[in-house]
């Protein structure tokens, strides 16, 4: 990221390399900005290629927008730009980790990236409540751990110190926030989590105690983790051991798709969310839809937008399968967890339900054009509010 501090360097040849190839995948990640056009892409985009003298090369995002280039409209899907926002988020958040004092919220937002105003907005919007908000909440859990033995005291210390001018923390219903905004960072939960290896690199998964409320794909454990912190930055978080059965359901899931999968959900979103997430559910295993046809699917014809903006806020990566709706040529659009998994995810269940018709047609020939097994992977259960 250093390189970005100056003048931001055109690319080099490895870039150069990512960005003649498309290749979506390219490591460490970067954006590129044309300066011809004012726009930056990714190195999978789609959009016609820029001369080599005109690209400059940027470690994210953000810093492009510093910058002053613009996102392409093909490339900067909502998935896209979450991801990005939670990574500058959980930046953030382990400076405020390891520091003894509380650092100034200019820092926060420095560390991440980002001007203070977008930094408010983004925190927000990722966690749930403001920066101001969080770290006054990280004071008082630091005061709490220095209390050995006032516990009680410490909580009605809390209580009396939020229930004023914090209404989040109100177990009511009153506090005038969407119950999805008012969930946002889990607060109060207990969130139990385990995270193993999978065919896809490493795969997380954490839960309340009515079912599983976050899938996650990632590189590495120490990725996963940070991305859980942000998550649930308002939850308790701790591993448990216990999950294994769950996590390696979806392992096998993963490696070897099958129509059958049935896990308690406890997944949280809005009414429309919960309905493109049915939906997404009901989408045969080696087959996609487009954003479209889902939004028809759910009675909501020219909701194509809002339906992409669903899958990209989709918390249980497999089992809600989002990687299952792509363009309408067909063509994968982003991923949350990365265009190159939801390509190895697709592949994987094509093959799995050739796998499954050649099967079926050594057992039982007269069958052979019975349509593929139809049902979604786990049930959604709505909790709570
Ligand atoms: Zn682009």
């Amino acid at each position: 990221m250093s390189d970005d501090a100056g003048q931001p360097p055109a690319a080099d040849d490895e870039r150069w390399v990512a960005i003649t190839t498309r290749d979506a995948a390219a490591t460490p990640p970067f954006v590129y900005g044309v300066i011809t056009t004012g726009v930056y892409c990714r190195p999978g985009c789609a959009a016609r290629q820029p001369r080599r003298t005109n690209v400059r090369c940027f470690a994210d995002a953000l810093t492009a927008e510093r910058a002053g280039f613009r996102a392409c409209k093909r490339c900067s899907s909502a998935a896209n730009l979450a991801g990005e926002h939670q990574a500058a988020i959980a930046r953030a958040l382990a400076l405020l980790d390891g520091a003894s004092e509380a650092p100034p919220i200019a820092a926060l937002a420095a560390v991440a990236g980002l001007s203070r105003s977008r930094f408010h907005r983004i925190f927000r919007d990722t966690v749930g409540i403001t920066p101001q908000q969080y770290i006054h909440r990280w004071r008082m859990k630091r005061l709490d751990q220095h209390l050995s033995r006032g516990a009680r005291v410490t909580d009605a210390a809390l209580n009396a110190g939020f229930s004023s001018n914090n209404r989040l923390y109100d177990s009511g219903n009153a506090t005038g926030l969407a119950p999805a905004q008012r969930r946002r960072g889990a607060p109060g939960e207990d969130i139990r989590y385990g995270i193993t290896a999978c065919a896809l690199g490493f795969v997380a998964v954490a839960a309340t105690a009515r079912g599983i409320c976050a899938i996650e794909l990632g590189d590495d454990v120490a990725g996963l983790l940070q991305r859980l912190s942000v998550r649930f930055a308002q939850a308790h978080l701790a591993q448990d051991p216990a999950l294994h059965d769950w996590l390696a359901q979806i392992v096998v899931q993963i490696d070897r798709p099958a129509a059958s999968l049935s896990l308690p959900l406890d997944i949280q979103g809005t009414a429309f969310q919960q309905r493109v997430w049915r939906s997404l559910q009901q989408i045969p295993l080696g087959s996609t839809r487009s954003y479209r046809t889902v939004a028809d699917e759910i009675g909501q014809p020219g909701a194509a937008r809002a339906v992409a903006a669903a899958c990209a806020a989709n918390p249980l990566a497999i089992v809600v399968p989002c990687h299952r709706v792509v363009r309408e040529d067909g063509s994968l659009s982003g991923y949350r967890w990365g265009v190159e998994r939801k390509r190895d995810l697709l592949d994987r269940e094509a093959a799995a339900r050739e796998r499954a018709a050649a099967d079926a047609d050594a057992a039982m020939p007269a069958l052979r054009h019975a349509p593929a097994q139809a049902e979604g992977s786990g049930t959604i259960v709505t909790a709570g509010d």
